[in-house]
């Protein structure tokens, strides 16, 4: 019978994702030595972004990232069994009665209210142990965190293993804020209630603002991923390409409409190409006559509106012979994550945790 298992996964797909782990444990190298003097940590929150935090997390560990941070509780207990040794910092904290789960699965929480101040102390109390934990000050952004009044209660902190002292710049994005410096100079009063304790304030774009960003912690997740840190900056490299296949190939005539609320008319007979790809991919209704793929270095527009699985790209400039099953390159030299993403009118961070898990995918091996 094996007339009907000769395809495997990458035959059977219509479009796949490559995921270079070299290129992200590049990137780790390259923010590292940006960062020199600090620990380099690896936010791998959002499944690392969309590309997968097993993979993702393990290539890092072999680099030598020895802390992560992630946003839930679940993705730092998904992470413990990749990475049975790493540092695990879980941003937002646990929800009460989680303590238990926490300390059980040997993950750090980054205290952002007294209220979770109080139940850890009172966990750690219960339990007889001073578990590790991270405070985070709100130096600003008014997201997370504890303020400087809360601070008042300094006794309220006594007792604490803390591994870290951390906020969060609003900001960091536009190098020219003046609250990248108003934020900086509240950290320190803050972290300064806590001498001794590992100070944490960069993220991706805080890194590019310069040491005085550092401290003794960084925390990249985009940089990893190849989204530059600010606008114009591409100084690492790209780690995703998505190559799509052609489905199916058909040539209309003038006057000829295209896709959902036949939005696209052709103005004259055009050879168009439908892709798989659609919302749950990555591809947004937004990038409606916006976005392009490619053919090498040909440019070939998307044309109508996008469908849940589907786009339309006008051929038009494409050689003539392609055909059902030849493949366009959707992100890949001409076009990395950021592009796509200004012709959604968003941002690479978007993109790239849109991209969804329906791609057959492909990892390039760190090392
Ligand atoms: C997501 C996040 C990061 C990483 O941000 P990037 O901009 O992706 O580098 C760092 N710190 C905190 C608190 C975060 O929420």
């Amino acid at each position: 019978m094996h007339i009907f298992s000769q395809d495997d996964a990458s035959a059977r797909a219509g479009a796949w994702l490559t995921v270079s782990l070299k290129a992200i444990a590049n990137n780790y190298g390259l923010v590292a030595r940006l960062g020199a003097g600090a620990e380099c940590a690896a936010v791998v929150k959002a499944d690392a972004y969309g590309l997968g935090a097993a993979q993702v997390a393990q290539a890092l560990a072999e680099r030598g990232a020895g802390t992560f941070f992630v946003a839930h509780l679940d993705e730092g207990i998904a992470l413990r069994a990749v990475l049975p040794q790493a540092r695990i910092f879980v941003l937002h904290g646990f929800m009460p009665g989680c303590e238990g789960s926490m300390a059980a699965h040997g993950l750090i929480p980054v205290l952002n209210s007294l209220d979770q101040v109080r139940s850890w102390k009172r966990f750690c109390e219960q339990a007889g142990q001073a578990f590790p934990a991270a405070l985070q000050f709100d130096s600003g952004m008014s997201r997370f965190g504890l303020s400087i009044e809360d601070l008042a209660e300094r006794a309220l902190f006594n007792g604490l293993n803390l591994q870290l002292v951390m906020s969060h710049l609003a900001c960091a994005d536009m190098p020219d804020s003046s609250a990248n410096e108003m934020q900086r100079q509240r950290f320190v009063t803050m972290a300064a209630a806590f001498p001794g304790v590992p100070r944490s304030l960069a993220a991706s774009s805080g890194i590019f603002l310069g040491p005085d960003y550092h401290f003794e912690l960084i925390r990249p997740g985009a940089a990893l991923y190849g989204i530059a840190p600010s606008e114009g900056r591409r100084v690492l490299a790209s780690v995703v390409s998505l190559d799509a296949r052609i489905a199916q190939i058909r040539t209309i005539q003038a006057g000829d409409r295209v896709g959902y609320g036949l939005s696209w008319t052709a103005p004259k007979a055009t050879r168009i190409a439908t892709l798989g790809l659609g919302y749950a991919d990555g591809f947004f209704r937004a990038q409606a006559g916006q976005a392009s793929v490619w053919y090498g270095r040909t440019r070939l527009p998307v044309i109508g509106r996008v469908s849940m699985d589907s786009i339309s790209v006008d051929m038009t400039e494409a050689p003539a012979d392609l055909k059902a099953g030849d493949v366009l390159s959707v992100l890949g030299p001409q076009q990395d994550v950021d592009a796509l993403a200004r012709s959604a009118g968003t941002i690479g961070y978007e993109v790239l945790t849109a991209l969804g898990s329906r791609f057959h995918r492909v990892y390039v091996p760190a090392g």
